[in-house]
């Protein structure tokens, strides 16, 4: 596959493992077993089983009638959003967890922005029975009181970062930290297609059910396998990875990367790393990166919580560098108006990252005939509050 990583982790110019000496082994020891482990008959055959009976996969490909004569052309939605814990995160969790007891560790450690990645880790640990830990910014704590509770009521210990900004990217270094302090029996669960190689490589592969899936489904429904276009959120670009994945040498499909522009993309406010990032590197891999110009990260800023992420995937760099996927970038207005239309229109209440991809649609000018199919990435239950107060401001 033209768009696969290279043996030493790199998408084109984009990826790598940028990491301090004393994680070498740890790394090393991921990178030489992860495609062995992954493509053992007995490891598919455990991971394929919990995906259909815990996560409760296939997630169905629905036509969305209505959504589709308001836009005149033919839209599918990927449910994402029925797995079990409401999102794509836990195709991932699930996958990583499962590799871990093969390689033998008991203790498992994630870092959380929101929460989602946290609650998603703390659930296959308990499906497990090993030990959680999940290191969360102090800010976010107090942010995220709902997914704290959850972590904790399936086991988990919630550690608070409390250097610097007190948020995600705090977060990660104190889980990298604890990685370099406990190499033998620990295990670092990476949320999205971020960090050093192999994650994404092996994250991108754990998503990539949901092409997968699409292309069945499709084909079952339409006669054929590949849409005009596929379209989804991106925040580090999991559930586009996973999305795009089998459609990446297929030319024929459009890959729309759909990003949080925030308050606007020159505002000052905003998540837009490919159109506002530069190459460097964030969390041990070579990325585009959002970032000053004496090359501090810049703070990140996305009315939703999961793309509020300075940088993106190494895989997304380059397909952005190549001009594979397109990127686009949509307002937190935009994203709520989506969310909004969506509500009335299907009776489905997204979460605030999958209704940024929705708000492209009226980007897109696709013809009637054509096919999109769009990443429902999670449910809206979590960002509830959000959805009320900014209709009742809307209203007032
Ligand atoms: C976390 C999250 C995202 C963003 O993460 P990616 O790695 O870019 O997929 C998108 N949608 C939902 C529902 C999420 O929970």
């Amino acid at each position: 596959m033209k768009f696969e990583v290279n043996e030493h982790g790199y998408y084109g110019n984009y990826g790598g493992a940028y990491i301090p000496e004393m994680l070498f082994p740890n790394v090393q020891e991921l990178k030489e077993k992860y495609l062995l482990i992954m493509n053992d008959a007995s490891f598919k055959e455990e991971f394929d089983l919990l995906l259909k009976d815990y996560v409760g996969r296939p997630s169905p490909l629905y036509y969305a009638s209505r959504l589709s004569v308001h836009y005149k052309t033919k839209i599918y939605l990927k449910r994402e959003d029925l797995n079990h814990t409401g999102a794509h995160k836990i195709n991932n969790t699930l996958g990583q967890i499962l590799l871990a007891k093969r390689l033998g560790k008991t203790r498992i450690i994630a870092e959380t922005g929101a929460g989602q990645h946290g609650v998603a880790t703390a659930t296959v640990c308990a499906l497990m029975g090993l030990k959680c830990i999940v290191y969360m910014g102090e800010i976010d704590i107090e942010r995220q009181a709902p997914n704290v509770a959850r972590m904790k009521l399936l086991g988990a210990e919630v550690i608070p970062a409390t250097s610097g900004s007190k948020t995600l990217k705090d977060a990660t270094n104190e889980a990298i930290r604890d990685w370099i302090n406990n190499p033998v029996d620990t295990y670092y669960i990476i949320g999205s297609v971020v960090g050093p190689h192999p994650y994404p490589d092996m994250v991108a592969k754990f998503q990539s059910v949901i092409s997968e899936e699409i292309k069945t489904q499709l084909k079952e429904k339409t006669g054929k396998e590949d849409p005009d276009f596929v379209i989804a959120c991106v925040g580090g670009g999991s559930n586009a990875a996973g999305a795009f994945y089998h459609f990446l040498d297929s030319g024929n499909v459009k890959l729309i990367a759909v990003e949080a522009a925030g308050k606007g993309v020159d505002s000052g406010h905003s998540a837009a790393t490919s159109i506002l990032g530069k190459p460097g590197i964030i969390h041990g891999s070579k990325t585009l990166l959002m970032q000053t110009f004496d090359g501090q990260i810049t703070e990140p800023y996305s009315i939703s919580a999961g793309l509020d992420y300075p940088g993106v995937g190494p895989i997304h760099a380059h397909l952005f560098e190549t001009g594979r996927a397109t990127f686009a970038s949509i307002t937190d207005e935009e994203a709520l108006e989506a969310a909004y239309l969506l509500c009335e229109l299907e009776g489905i209440i997204p979460a605030l990252e999958s209704a940024h991809a929705f708000a492209h649609l009226k980007y897109l000018n696709a013809k009637p005939d054509e096919i999109v199919v769009i990443n429902l990435s999670g449910r809206g239950d979590k960002d509830l509050a959000t959805y009320i107060r900014h209709k009742d401001l809307a209203n007032e």
